[in-house]
């Protein structure tokens, strides 16, 4: 959520700055601004709602001149999207500049502290404490930095904040709980809330901490903690590539990335074979195993959960990362927590980690982005290997952590070379599901149904998982009300909903096919029109997807056409599939 980037270097800013808030459009946001210190030595700042390219459209982005620059994409939490809410927000004295992600806690004590003192505000979101906060601290004489940091000290919650100082040629920046990275380039340096955000100047990173305090000018990058003392942070080379966060020659990212899987599950699976193996033992050590995650990433682990269970024998607790701290009087020094997320950046996960971690418990991770504050603070982790993903939607990650999870069931099960090799085998399978001609193909459902206001989605054992996650895929791109069911379910309620023309998807596969087609019969009964994903057609059918049969695997193919089914209704019924409304890519407030 809400997208940051800074730039201190020798070319003008503002082209780079507005390019990288373009490329975090994906994060979601809904107003936008830059502030950019003039050769003068003064702060020129524009903001306003709405989108990046229609705000440079009105107000002239490019016009900025100066070196030294901080934008910003605001995902609203406190105060109305209005154009004074929106970020760059201005200290009073007009001469400090603050943009921020994440929310300031305890923001009304310092406001009221800050209004005892005579300051005034335009807005009313919580950012607009920050830049008066620090300019109070300069006011008993301290200089800019140490008047930032000692103003960061006060805040509560968690944030990534970037504060300049007019006529100083510097950022600040400071984090806790909320995506910073600061990017190492030649005679150049840029900050920003993920790597994309300045992946075409720079591949050398410095993963912030959280509580470090970053000084970025042109002498170069230096980490402090907040009381100032120096730190070491080291520096790595992302192996990002600039095509992966392009779309190339397709309309969406989300069709790029839906593609991709063909290689993403392949690279998912080629694991580290030495970190695989010491998750798998500490898993088979352990007293207790909870998985963590929230949205598809849950979805995956409750594949998982059938998984370990049918070929691991093993039981593992799955909760969902914002109720974990309901289960902490089950954790002790002997349970281990894998967390797994796309982004590594989600909050609900991190604070699960954070109750894990207080009750001594092991915390590991199955993660995409390699230095996240996940992978950070995890003892081992699982890395998925997908490149970056910019569509809000998770697809790529999705069936990378299926590919992983799977294989640690494997490997826990002392079946490793047989998970490998059935997931190499998937290669030509996600090669045929992805091509043009099965696109074209389920875009004549996309066209049967993107009318329709509800789509029901049943599957038994490894196809609940799936049903559920296809619904999520279906409602969040294309507004379409979708829910899943296990089969059973459907008639202990909601097959009350069932009228003639009502779509139900049924994934089936060769473990429960009897029973689930019994399911899709009783809603054909009622009229339903029933869409089969499975290895071979049944006559219940009105329409049929044909998925290979692979087993404990199938969750990763039998998704496959449904990702392909959202991404189409959500282009029929002209919604933007790469930036669904209200929805944000790493979920970085509760
Ligand atoms: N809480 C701040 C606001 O509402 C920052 C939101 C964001 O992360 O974009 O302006």
């Amino acid at each position: 959520m809400c997208g940051i980037i800074g730039y201190v270097g020798a070319k003008e800013a503002a082209p780079i700055i507005l390019n990288g808030l373009k490329r975090l459009e994906y994060r979601g946001y809904d107003s936008a601004g830059i502030a950019i210190v003039q050769p003068s030595g003064s702060t020129d700042v524009r903001k306003d709602i709405g989108r990046v390219a229609a705000i440079d459209a009105k107000l002239d982005f490019l016009g900025m001149k100066g070196t030294i620059g901080i934008g910003h994409t605001r995902w609203a939490t406190h105060g109305g999207v209005t154009q004074n809410n929106a970020h760059p927000h201005i200290s009073n004295n007009g001469k400090i500049v603050v943009i921020h992600n994440g929310i300031v806690e305890n923001y009304q004590d310092i406001k009221r502290r800050l209004l005892d003192e005579g300051f005034t505000f335009y807005g009313e979101t919580d950012t607009e404490t920050i830049p008066n906060l620090i300019e109070l601290e300069m006011r008993g004489g301290k200089d800019f930095e140490t008047a930032a940091r000692d103003a960061i000290k006060q805040l509560d919650g968690y944030y990534a904040v970037l504060a300049m100082f007019d006529g100083e040629r510097k950022i600040v920046a400071s984090r806790d709980g909320s995506p910073l990275v600061a990017g190492v380039g030649a005679g150049e340096n840029f900050i920003g809330s993920d790597i994309p955000a300045f992946l075409e100047h720079t591949k050398t990173v410095m993963y912030i901490h959280d509580k470090d305090f970053v000084v970025i000018d042109d002498a170069g990058i230096r980490f402090k903690d907040l009381d100032g003392r120096a730190i070491e942070r080291p520096v790595h080379s992302i192996d990002w590539s600039l095509e992966q966060a392009q779309k190339g020659d397709f309309d969406h990212f989300m069709m790029k990335e839906i593609s991709e899987q063909v290689d993403t599950v392949q690279k998912a699976a080629n694991q580290d074979k030495e970190t695989l193996f010491a998750v798998a033992d500490a898993v088979k050590k352990a007293k207790g195993v909870f998985l963590v995650a929230c949205g598809s990433s849950y979805h995956a682990c409750l594949s998982a959960s059938y998984i370990f269970s049918k070929i691991a024998n093993m039981h593992v607790n799955l909760v969902l990362a914002s109720e974990f701290s309901n289960y902490e009087h089950f954790l002790t020094p002997d349970t281990l927590v894998i967390a797994v997320s796309q982004s590594g950046e989600t909050i609900d996960v991190l604070d699960a980690v954070r109750t894990a971690r207080r009750k001594g418990s092991k915390v590991m991770s199955i993660v995409n982005v390699m230095g996240s504050s996940l992978h950070r603070n995890s003892d081992l982790s699982l890395m998925l290997n997908a490149g970056p993903e910019i569509c809000v939607l998770s697809t790529k990650t999705y069936t990378a952590q299926l590919a992983v999870l799977s294989l640690l069931a494997y490997t826990v099960a002392g079946r490793y070379d047989e998970g490998r090799e059935s997931l190499q085998y998937l290669w030509n399978v996600i090669y045929n599901l992805t091509a043009a001609n099965t696109r074209d193909y389920i875009k004549q459902l996309a066209d049967k149904l993107k009318d329709k206001e509800h789509v029901f989605l049943i599957g038994r054992g490894l196809q609940y998982p799936t049903a559920l996650e296809a619904a999520l895929k279906i409602k969040e791109v294309s507004y379409i009300h979708a829910e899943g069911f296990s089969g059973g379910e459907l008639k202990h309620g909601t097959i009350a909903l069932i009228e003639p023309g009502t779509p139900a998807i049924v994934f089936s596969s060769a473990d429960n096919e009897k029973e689930i087609i019994s399911n899709a019969m009783e809603i054909k009964a009622r009229g339903g029109y029933i869409i089969g994903v499975n290895a071979h057609s049944n006559e219940v059918f009105d329409f049929f997807i044909k998925t290979p049969e692979v087993g404990l695997l199938n969750p990763i193919v039998q998704i496959i056409p449904v990702q392909i089914l959202a991404y189409q209704l959500a282009v029929l019924r002209g919604c933007d599939p790469d930036m669904p409304r209200n929805l944000a890519k790493s979920v970085t407030v509760k």
